[in-house]
């Protein structure tokens, strides 16, 4: 057993646990035995006072055995009312589950545009602390019926990792069907080792991540490191494991080497950088001088006008911008003070000159430093 899990697991006190379709789902639909088993692993783990957010696919899985529908859904209409039919079944499959164990579950759908709005962001992290607070399980999904492309998170990988951000879990646990991360694809069986552990996501590590999707969920192992990456990042060590282990939560809460482990990056962006960093679409790019460049990277500093030698794309105040240096390098992204045809006005410029070329001054940073997350150690 080891002593680096051990001291992981026993600081934990808010756990995210993503249970992928392929743990939920067996030829007959909704694995029941399945469920109950990791229902009462999870009852365990809030007996014991930490607290559980789920993350759970299966809805459209669900919905297409409820329709007798055995070949892939091609339309996207199709997909949205299998997830329609799937997701109410999954959760009263939860629900009773839970119910056995005295414990209440509470639905949460979301779209992408739910998190990129600071406002709604607050209500959704408000939501979860409240249910958290009454004991209740938060069991997210994304809301597959009203999400079109544009809003969508893409795969439950994603979500979890911007949900692990927004409770401020302790841990995260990726539940899918292999045992973690290969170091080449696990259907080559005699060569394919196990990594136990991922200290740094190198380019070794993302090549051993089969683009290979999962056959009946959405993400793959592609998608489950790019969301370590994300996760590692803010701070939170991951794990990658076999949800239809029985007792797999109870070992991995007891320190036991299961899975593959990403360690959390020790220089990590704290809640705020991470939404800006990760949550958020870009909208435009501003080229930094090397003074500015220096000042943010190594002196904590904001972005201001005198740095900026070329601006690149259409945005509002308010939207956020990547930071590039003179050879396209990415230096910072944060949110905007001035509109891009301000910036295109002011780059250069004394920010005592702001005022003379826009006729008023709203702020003297285009950037200020605590709307910025600053890339260091490959952060973002
Ligand atoms: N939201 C989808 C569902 O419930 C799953 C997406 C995924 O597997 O990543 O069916």
């Amino acid at each position: 057993m080891s002593d680096l899990r051990k001291d992981i697991m026993a600081g934990v006190k808010k756990v995210l646990i993503k249970v992928g379709t392929g743990v939920l789902t067996g030829k007959d639909g909704l694995d029941l035995t399945i469920i109950d088993n990791l229902v009462e692993d999870i009852a365990e783990i809030t007996r014991k006072g930490c607290r559980v957010v789920i993350v759970t696919s299966g809805a459209i899985a669900s919905g297409k055995h409820r329709m007798g529908i055995t070949g892939k859904l091609k339309s996207m209409p199709e997909k949205q009312a299998a997830a329609a039919i799937g997701q109410s079944r999954l959760m009263r499959v939860y629900s009773n589950a839970f119910g056995k164990h005295n414990l209440y579950v509470a639905q949460i759908l979301l779209t992408m545009s739910d998190l990129t709005d600071r406002a709604r962001y607050i209500n959704v992290r408000n939501t979860l602390s409240q249910l958290m607070e009454w004991g209740v399980i938060p069991i997210i999904n994304e809301n597959d019926t009203v999400a079109v492309d544009e809003l969508k998170f893409g795969d439950n990988d994603h979500l979890a990792a911007m949900i692990a951000n927004v409770v401020e879990a302790d841990v995260l646990i990726n539940l899918t069907n292999t045992e973690g991360l290969y170091d080449r694809n696990p259907k080559d069986k005699k060569r394919a080792k196990l990594i136990r552990i991922v200290r740094e996501i190198t380019e070794d590590i993302e090549a051993a991540a089969t683009a290979e999707a999962d056959p009946v969920g959405m993400g793959g192992m592609r998608s489950k490191v790019v969301a370590a990456k994300k996760v590692t990042a803010c701070g939170i060590p991951y794990i990658i494991a076999r949800g239809k282990k029985k007792g797999i939560l109870r070992d991995i809460f007891a320190g036991k080497e299961i899975g593959t482990l990403f360690l959390p990056v020790a220089d990590h962006l704290n809640s705020r950088e991470y939404w800006i960093a990760y949550t958020l679409r870009p909208r435009g790019k501003v080229y930094l001088d090397d003074g500015a460049r220096n000042a943010i990277l190594h002196h904590g500093k904001s972005l201001l006008p005198s740095g900026i030698v070329k601006v690149e794309g259409q945005f509002n105040m308010g939207d956020p911008v990547l930071c590039l240096d003179t050879e396209g390098k990415l230096i910072a992204k944060g949110l905007v003070n001035y509109n891009s045809e301000e910036v295109e006005k002011i780059k250069g410029l004394k920010t005592s000159k702001i005022e003379q070329v826009l006729g008023y001054k709203h702020y003297d940073e285009v950037i200020h430093r605590d709307n910025m997350a600053v890339t260091r150690d490959k952060r973002l």
